[in-house]
């Protein structure tokens, strides 16, 4: 475990606790105390994005989750990325100066993580506009969604309303804590943002009157999210907040240079979903995108399209919590490469290899086709086998309506069998199978 340095983090002011005696360090910061049953006390900083997410999901634990963070040194503005449970992160990042608070999450590409908005216009451009009362509206619509796709009741009080509007911006961050669901990543989000987004314009620019839930809604209401921009009118929502590995600035923190900080929204009545001694931590850690302090409990939404959307069960969508990569290929990678050809667009979600049985499974996620019923399935994955003593191949699925269907076994083609007969015994006995990764 390494010791923490606040060296950099304070721009170099702080002297670096030196290893016998610490009474400087601790005159000019307090070191935080560790509890049996606090967070670990893990610091890590990096020049790389890369190498920080890698070190976030490797040190990351059933019961400490590490967050990846993104800060610009006060001195000259450059980035430094952290890793470190997030409540070890708010303890130094609370002391610092507020005018030194440029911090963000990084929300990692494929890490589950709420529903949440960016919301801005120029004041100057838009003199008449009650951001308060859009933002209302624009929450209202995106509860009736989550009601209409997910059967999903999202009360007010679940959501976080951040602000940092300034004389010349109008600038919200609007996250759904609803307790034990998460978006599968923020892909899924983004679609589903940007579907609402082109239903609205939609809605807006023609004479429809009977979209199933815009109607709902008055049109004037609607009608009052359009800002002018520099490039015409447009929604208030940003749309380009859904990326991987996305930067998102964190509560209390400003952009580099302004003075403008991401503070609760007077019109919030956000109920506190980490109840802590402490309020602005709770707020902290709510406000964190991509923190979940526990997973396995977890209902992933998916969003691909508005008639693909589903929901399950963390523990049945990930079996394990980091690192999903280090399974995704078995012994044989040239199987792998065959099967991610028949079930493209889909992928390899988890592998397995039955050393005694000769049998590869693998788990596939984003390609639901399902021989028995000839079609996608709504919620249940399928999967497939590949029987390496008679180099065959057939497909299997997790619906309750298809236990114990087996497609019509295919024969594995040409090449790969040539490879089996050829090193197939030697590539086996030389792969150590971990018994408790899925
Ligand atoms: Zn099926």
């Amino acid at each position: 475990m390494n010791t923490i340095s606040t060296e950099k983090f304070y721009g170099g002011k702080i002297c670096k606790r030196k290893p016998k005696s610490n009474t400087h360090w601790v005159k000019i910061h307090r070191v935080m105390p560790s509890h049996i049953l606090g967070p670990m006390q893990y610091w890590k900083e990096f020049s790389k994005q890369a190498d920080a997410l890698a070190t976030a999901a490797e040190r990351s634990t059933k019961t400490d989750t590490l967050c990846t963070f993104v800060y610009q040194r006060t001195s000259d503005g450059s980035r430094k990325f952290a890793v470190a449970h997030p409540e070890v992160y708010w303890w130094y990042y609370k002391a610092k100066p507020q005018e030194h608070r440029c911090s963000y999450e990084v929300i990692p590409k494929g890490s589950p993580c709420w529903l949440y908005l960016d919301l801005e216009y120029l004041i100057q451009l838009n003199p008449l506009c009650d951001g308060s009362r859009m933002t209302k509206t624009l929450i209202d619509i995106i509860r009736t969604y989550l009601l209409n796709h997910y059967h999903l009741l999202c009360d007010r009080n679940s959501i976080l309303i951040l602000d940092s509007t300034s004389s010349e911006k109008f600038s919200r961050h609007v996250i759904f804590t609803l307790k034990d669901m998460a978006f599968r990543d923020n892909s899924h989000v983004g679609r589903l943002i940007k579907t609402i987004y082109n239903d609205i314009m939609l809605y807006l620019s023609s004479d429809i009157q009977s979209h199933g839930i815009l109607k709902h809604f008055n049109k004037a209401d609607i009608e009052e999210m359009l800002v002018v921009t520099k490039h015409g009118k447009k929604l208030f929502i940003d749309n380009g907040v859904y990326t991987k590995n996305r930067h998102f600035r964190v509560y209390l923190s400003t952009k580099w240079g302004k003075q403008s900080y991401l503070t609760v929204s007077p019109d919030c009545t956000h109920t506190p979903l980490n109840k802590c001694k402490e309020k602005e931590l709770g707020i902290f850690l709510d406000s964190l995108i991509s923190y979940f302090p526990n997973k396995s409990n977890l209902i992933l939404l998916e969003f691909l399209n508005r008639s693909n959307v589903t929901a399950q069960l963390y523990s049945k969508v990930l079996t394990k919590t980091v690192r999903e990569d280090d399974n995704q290929t078995s012994p044989y990678p040239e199987i792998d490469k065959y099967i991610r050809s028949i079930i493209d667009p889909g992928n390899i979600r988890v592998t397995k290899y039955f050393d005694k049985t000769k049998i590869l499974r693998y788990e596939i996620y984003g390609n639901r086709f399902c021989e028995n019923i000839g079609r996608w399935h709504k919620s249940n994955n399928v999967y497939w086998i590949v029987d390496l003593n008679k180099k065959e191949i057939y497909q299997k699925c997790h619906d309750e309506d298809c236990s114990g269907f087996s497609s019509v076994p295919k024969s594995l083609p040409e090449e790969i069998m040539f490879m089996l007969d050829t090193e197939g015994d030697i590539l086996i006995s030389s792969v150590i199978i971990d018994e408790n990764i899925t």
